[in-house]
């Protein structure tokens, strides 16, 4: 037999693609591994993608998304301009990469953060360089310094889920006026501050949202971007290179109206944060060590098993969590908040370890 992986291209066969959690498709699980919301998303989202299927589907969508990203401006107090809406954040992120990091210098991002970044960089050919999180897994923001290409960050970071304050964020921003700055926060919902405000004033920000997690919308796939009108067109130009219809009819009426539900957006974010606290408060007097979570998600070092001793115990139960490989992430499990039935179930199980 002929082995077809010989037609693959030279860039194709170095890389290492991108491993997500495990999606398992019978039921009984609690589901606790890629830090989706517990609660179904919006009534009116709902509404709007039963709207959205029995309207003019035999015709492409809005190439444009004004609708969606007329309610992210309004929202935010922006213009339209200055909102780019994508399949995922992660396809929005990707845009980036080759919007702005390949001008010749070194992207940089922490040591320890979203593994798409290191990905992505070697997909779209971006040389990166890393910085080491402290101790506390704090990221020392003062080394976070491109020259002529790109800084990248969560906001709160993951798997870490420490947050940077805003002051620390314009600090880079300052710092690095010849590059774009990324803030990737898809969690900022859960308790850290947007660095939106500071789009006017500093025109290398690019601020990327997702409606998967605190809106409960992972399987609709839209994320979208925030800056100055400038690199809005860029990732613009990037999409019109590719395929212009990346958010098809249906994402785009479930998510402007997921963004208009203001009130059922705070609510199930309350409850996740509420459920969050609870649970680290568990966790610590079971002798678990874990930094402050500013997430949907705890990052947590059992006092003996490994993570991804923990994982595999845990699983017996039927409850799936994530486990990472790499010097500073073996000890500490992520676990992502669930619903307080749920969270207590893994208090219970963890207690009889
Ligand atoms: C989940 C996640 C994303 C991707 O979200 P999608 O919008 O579902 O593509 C981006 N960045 C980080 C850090 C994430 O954890």
């Amino acid at each position: 037999m002929q082995d077809a992986t010989r037609f693959w291209s030279k860039g194709l066969q170095e890389l290492a693609p991108y491993v997500p959690g495990e999606q398992p498709q019978g039921g009984g699980w609690i589901k606790l591994n890629t830090n989706e919301n517990p609660y179904p998303p919006s009534p009116a989202a709902i509404a709007a993608m039963h709207e959205a299927l029995g309207s003019r589907m035999p015709m492409y969508p809005d190439p444009n998304c004004s609708d969606f990203r007329k309610a992210v401006a309004e929202r935010e107090g922006l213009d339209v301009g200055q909102v780019f809406a994508g399949n995922g954040s992660d396809e929005v992120l990707y845009f980036a990469f080759l919007a702005f990091f390949r001008r010749g210098g070194e992207l940089v991002f922490p040591d320890l953060t979203y593994s798409f970044y290191p990905v992505y960089a070697r997909a779209t050919g971006v040389p990166f360089r890393t910085v080491r999180l402290d101790d506390e897994f704090r990221i020392p923001m003062d080394e976070m310094v491109s020259t002529e290409s790109g800084v990248i960050f969560p906001n709160p970071n993951a798997p870490t889920t420490v947050k940077v304050p805003l002051d620390a964020v314009e600090a880079v921003l300052r710092r690095n006026p010849d590059s774009v700055v990324v803030v990737d926060e898809a969690y900022v919902d859960f308790g850290a501050d947007t660095a939106t405000p500071l789009i006017g004033e500093h025109p290398n920000l690019l601020v990327v949202q997702t409606l998967s997690k605190s809106r409960s919308l992972a399987g609709l796939r839209v994320g979208w971007a925030m800056g100055d009108r400038g690199l809005i067109d860029a990732l613009e130009r990037v999409r019109d290179s590719i395929n212009s219809y990346t958010v098809d009819r249906v994402a785009q009426f479930g998510a402007a109206a997921a963004i208009r539900d203001e009130a059922y957006f705070r609510e199930t974010c309350a409850k996740v944060v509420a459920t969050r606290e609870r649970f680290a408060a568990g966790l610590e007097r079971l002798g678990f060590s874990l930094p402050p979570s500013s997430a949907n998600f705890v990052f947590a070092a059992h006092p003996t098993l490994s993570a991804a001793e923990l994982l595999a115990a845990l699983r017996e139960h039927k409850i799936l969590i994530r486990a990472f490989r790499g010097p500073r992430l073996e000890r500490h499990a992520r676990i992502s908040i669930g619903t307080d039935e749920e969270m207590d179930a893994v208090l219970e199980a963890l207690e009889h370890l």
